[in-house]
């Protein structure tokens, strides 16, 4: 019997279930991994998530042998199965559009070669089908939190076998790698075990303060587990277990309701007649719409491909409900630079931002005067991101609309942008 591991979202050998399971019923493992060229073909020459996901693999080859691979998924199989000849192929299950896609073109594969296919289910704290179906998320989260499972799997100790295949040393050259991450996997351990989770509740929504937990790229390749993550933060912050579940709450209605991938959750709010007009698109993607603490926004993402919770909802907000363009725009947006990009988790804020996704408030509003007032009182985050007006009183700096300020003058102005949100909302 000889196995074939397949890693995917779930680049650590601790707590992975996925891999104890292979373990316990094969002395022998072929691990494996494949940057497949159909998917990085979309990712920019300089994405920093290649070189994530390549630190954390040369990490995880300091301990087994990984074999990686550079092709589309069923060439690269192909090659793996000649090779190797395999008995099973283990992977994790997935639940996000593309990677049922991906699962589903490799489990018909391993069926062309007799190959036994085994997904095992890993990444989530809940089966997102064994919460009763709920479209709001405290109820959610009620049925959620109770079947919450934290037992942890320990890997049994097998073998690697000497294949000609590469291993990360010999494909990195190949690799279409320039951007490197100011994330490191490596950080993520040290991360979890310093954050003050005590203080969550009382610093997370300050995008110029360190206090959230940042740990959304080592959950999304699995560099730790979420197991892990629940227990560090287990009776020291309920806030922040239920960002875990929202993750899942979106897991959640994406395994319910699929439609919602291109579709709006709320089929009142599907064809709504969205301006989409060039300019103010281009504004907002090169950060030069007038309102300061939105183009901060736009800088941070573009530079640390990471942004402040706070700051993706300003900014989801602004680009749907202000601007009027379709949330799929910013969707796809963020899709380029976000290192923590996770399709469901994406889709699901962009249409709640957007008030068209799973959200009980009808219209939701995030004034950029008002939020920046509130949430970056001092404008530290506006002066740390545009440097060219952080000499500039506060007071000016938070309000666009009624100083002239040296900068960009306001694209629109809020007030009667949100009127005509308003009007093309309820009477589309
Ligand atoms: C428009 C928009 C788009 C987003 N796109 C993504 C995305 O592509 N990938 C992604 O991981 N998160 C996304 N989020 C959710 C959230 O902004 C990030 O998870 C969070 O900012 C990551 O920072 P953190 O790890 O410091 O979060 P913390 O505040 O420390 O939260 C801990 C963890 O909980 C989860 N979490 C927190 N908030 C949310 C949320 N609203 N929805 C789902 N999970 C959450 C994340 O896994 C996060 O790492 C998006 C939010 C918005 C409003």
């Amino acid at each position: 019997m000889r196995a074939v591991y397949l890693f995917k979202r779930d680049l650590r050998l601790e707590d992975n279930k996925g891999l104890a399971y292979a373990s316990r019923r094969h002395k022998e493992i072929l691990p494996l991994f494949i940057f497949d060229k159909e998917i990085l073909k979309d990712l920019r020459a300089e994405d920093e998530r290649l070189s994530y996901v390549v630190r954390a693999l040369e990490e995880l080859s300091k301990r087994i042998r990984v074999y990686c691979l550079y092709d589309t998924t069923e060439e690269a199989l192909r090659k793996v199965f000649s090779v190797y000849k395999p008995t099973h192929l283990y992977t994790t299950k997935s639940y996000s559009w593309t990677g049922k896609e991906r699962n589903l073109r490799i489990k018909n594969l391993c069926k062309d070669y007799g190959v036994e296919y085994v997904e095992i289910f890993e990444n989530f704290l809940v089966k997102p089908e064994d919460v009763p179906t709920r479209r709001v998320f405290t109820p959610f989260y009620g049925e959620w939190i109770k079947g919450v499972i934290l037992e942890e799997e320990k890997v049994d100790g097998f073998s690697v076998p000497y294949v000609p295949l590469p291993t990360i040393e010999e494909i990195r050259q190949k690799l279409p790698l320039k951007g490197f991450s100011s994330f490191d996997p490596l950080d993520c351990k040290k991360r979890l075990e310093s954050f003050p989770f005590e203080r969550y509740e009382e610093l997370r929504n300050f995008p110029a303060i360190d206090g959230s937990s940042k740990l959304s790229p080592c959950i999304r390749f699995g560099i730790l587990s979420v197991r892990e993550i629940f227990k560090r933060a287990k009776d020291r912050s309920e806030q922040f277990i239920r960002e875990l579940a929202w993750r899942e709450f979106w897991y959640h209605i994406a395994f319910n309701f699929p439609q919602t991938k291109d579709l709006e959750f709320q089929e009142k709010r599907r064809g709504i007649e969205w301006e989409n007009r060039e300019d103010y698109i281009r504004s907002f993607f090169e950060g030069i719409t007038g309102y300061p603490i939105v183009d901060a926004g736009i800088r941070q993402l573009k530079k640390e491909k990471w942004l402040h919770n706070r700051m993706r909802m300003i900014l989801a907000s602004f680009l749907t409900k202000v601007l009027l363009v379709d949330w799929r725009i910013g969707e796809a947006f963020f899709k380029e630079h976000l290192l923590d990009y996770d399709e469901v988790v994406n889709v699901g804020n962009w249409q709640w931002s957007a008030s068209v996704g799973a959200d009980p408030k009808p219209f939701r509003l995030f004034n950029p005067i008002l939020q920046a007032k509130r949430y970056d009182p001092d404008c530290e985050y506006i002066k740390r991101y545009l440097p060219e007006i952080s000499h500039l009183p506060c007071s000016i700096l938070t309000d666009p609309l009624n100083h002239q300020l040296p900068y960009h003058k306001p694209i629109v102005n809020y007030y009667e942008r949100i009127s005509k949100a308003k009007g093309l909302y309820m009477f589309k």
